[in-house]
């Protein structure tokens, strides 16, 4: 069994209380980590050492190029371990072999760029325009945030911790990580690496916890910024907790994201795609495709090829290499998801496929459920509420406008895809979304380059991209005078 110790000041210690949490392998629901729950104490501890960390010599000698070394020695560490890596996330997490490889080659990939892009980043520049001669020269600095709390879901471990770990280095910030009580593992291996790699002590302190680890960071008056991944509920609970000093934030939330299957979509290409959207880790991405909107001159062959094809996605156990699909996260997430679907036949959904938990064999280890489709319209719960599962509600649509309509009717604001041979048309649907991210003829696929984040309330700013960095920034505007003499400076005279 592996042992998560608290990762505090560079050293990996045990909780001075001595609370234990065991971590439960999703497939089998055996004991796979004990993990030392930090006290109190320890959460103080770690937080007033990210706080030594941002203001010692130590860190503020770091310039860009030398923090930029340690994030590219980050990305090739984990390269160097990734078979282990992977080993972890699918037991932690119940994560595919497939998606298993995706994430650590993606999490690799992201510091491997953000270490460029850090390298390159014009911490200081003129401004010209606002610049003018013999009167003033404008600069923009820009400067860490200062010492952040970072909290992060069960879904995606290791690649939530690169998206929050990274731009802290990259930015000069320091923080304390707080990582799921349900997948410790990789955050706490990404902990070794940034050890094994220098970074100096107490600019990353990662700890594992629940609500209450993850309230008493938020609450804590040294933390200047708080980057948070995780429901819309507890975002909100937050928002709220992060105005006593008046934190900035940083919220990836929940999502409703809405597929929409144009008439002159390529039928094969987009019911494959459907399914990968909402069936990619079990439906369990923050992004999942689970309205899924069909224009009304292709409905019935595309249901038909759909319910097809939707029982040719082989659900197994995760460390074969075959399986499509694997088990949901544990017993909490599986009852949720069951009573959504119980809902849904309760208001009369029509469903098209799956609706149950999968029995016999390996399944009775785990909670495996069916890959689900009902019929539904706005007035069914599930197309307002995230369920986080293998479920999936379609509408057929008339209009590409109503289209538009259906799909932003949603609190929610995070991705959206349109499928479409026309480029300009599914363009046009494209620049109508209100979602942070809108795939033509695609989905899931991400880019370290490019910002992700939500519209309405699947968030507050973004990760990735040169707006990632920003989130991680304080810009100081520098005014040097060119007026050298009195006279020139009239607006003086405005008390005098
Ligand atoms: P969750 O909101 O229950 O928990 C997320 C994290 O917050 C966990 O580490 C948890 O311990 C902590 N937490 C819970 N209550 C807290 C509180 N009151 N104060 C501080 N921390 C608290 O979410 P989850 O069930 O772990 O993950 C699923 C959710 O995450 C979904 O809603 C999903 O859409 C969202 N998500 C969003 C993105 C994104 O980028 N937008 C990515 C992945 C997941």
């Amino acid at each position: 069994m592996k042992e998560i110790k608290l990762f505090i000041n560079g050293e990996f210690k045990n909780s001075s209380h001595g609370a234990k949490h065991i971590s439960k392998d999703s497939a089998r629901g055996e004991a796979i980590a004990s993990i030392h729950l930090p006290s109190e104490e320890d959460i103080e501890r770690a937080v007033e050492s990210a706080h030594k960390a941002f203001y010692s010599q130590e860190w503020k000698d770091c310039d860009q190029n030398k923090r930029a070394d340690f994030l590219l020695a980050i990305s090739e560490k984990i390269k160097e371990r990734k078979n282990e890596i992977i080993e972890w996330e699918i037991k932690d997490s119940g994560s595919t072999v497939r998606k298993a490889k995706a994430d650590v080659h993606n999490a690799a990939s992201y510091f491997k760029v953000l270490s460029k892009v850090t390298r390159q980043f014009q911490f200081t520049e003129k401004d010209e325009q606002a610049s003018r001669e013999s009167f003033s020269e404008n600069f923009r600095e820009y400067a860490p945030v200062g010492v952040c709390a970072q909290i992060i879901p069960w879904n995606f471990p290791l690649v939530m911790a690169a998206w929050k770990i990274g731009p802290v280095i990259a930015t000069g910030c320091t923080t304390v990580l707080k990582s799921a009580l349900e997948t410790p593992i990789t955050a706490n291996i990404l902990a070794e690496i940034i050890q094994e790699v220098g970074v100096p002590a107490g600019v990353v302190n990662i700890i594992t916890g629940g609500a209450a680890v993850g309230e008493l960071l938020v609450n804590n008056p040294l933390i200047s910024k708080v980057g948070f991944t995780g429901s819309t509920e507890v975002g909100r609970k937050i928002m709220k907790s992060a105005s006593g000093t008046v934190k900035k934030l940083s919220l990836e939330l929940g999502g409703k994201s809405a597929n929409i299957i144009l008439d002159d979509a390529d039928l094969n290409m987009a019911v494959d795609g459907a399914l990968y959207a909402f069936l990619y880790h079990s439906g369990q991405a923050c992004d999942s495709g689970t309205r899924l909107l069909v224009q009304e001159g292709i409905y019935n062959e595309f249901i038909q090829k759909f319910t097809q094809r939707i029982a040719e996605v082989k659900v197994g156990v995760p460390e074969d290499p075959t399986t499509g699909m694997g088990p949901v996260i544990n017993e909490n997430q599986y009852n949720r998801i069951i009573d959504y679907i119980q809902t849904t036949k309760n208001e009369g959904a029509k469903l098209i496929y799956g609706g149950e938990r999968l029995v016999g064999g390996a399944f009775d280890k785990g909670y495996y459920i069916k890959p689900t489709a009902f019929e539904i319209t706005p007035d069914n719960t599930i197309w307002h509420e995230e369920i986080f599962g293998p479920v999936v509600g379609i509408t057929k649509f008339q209009t590409k406008e109503e289209a538009v309509e259906l799909a932003n009717n949603s609190i929610y604001g995070l991705a959206g895809a349109v499928w479409s041979k026309d480029e300009q048309k599914a363009r046009s649907v494209a620049s109508q979304l209100e979602a942070g991210t809108v795939w033509i003829n695609e989905y899931h696929l991400l880019n370290p380059g490019m910002p992700f984040g939500g519209f309405k309330q699947s968030g507050q700013g973004r990760e990735m991209g040169i707006e990632g960095l920003h989130a991680y920034l304080e810009v100081r505007h520098i005014w040097r005078s060119d007026c050298n003499s009195r006279e020139q400076k009239q607006w003086f005279d405005a008390i005098f």
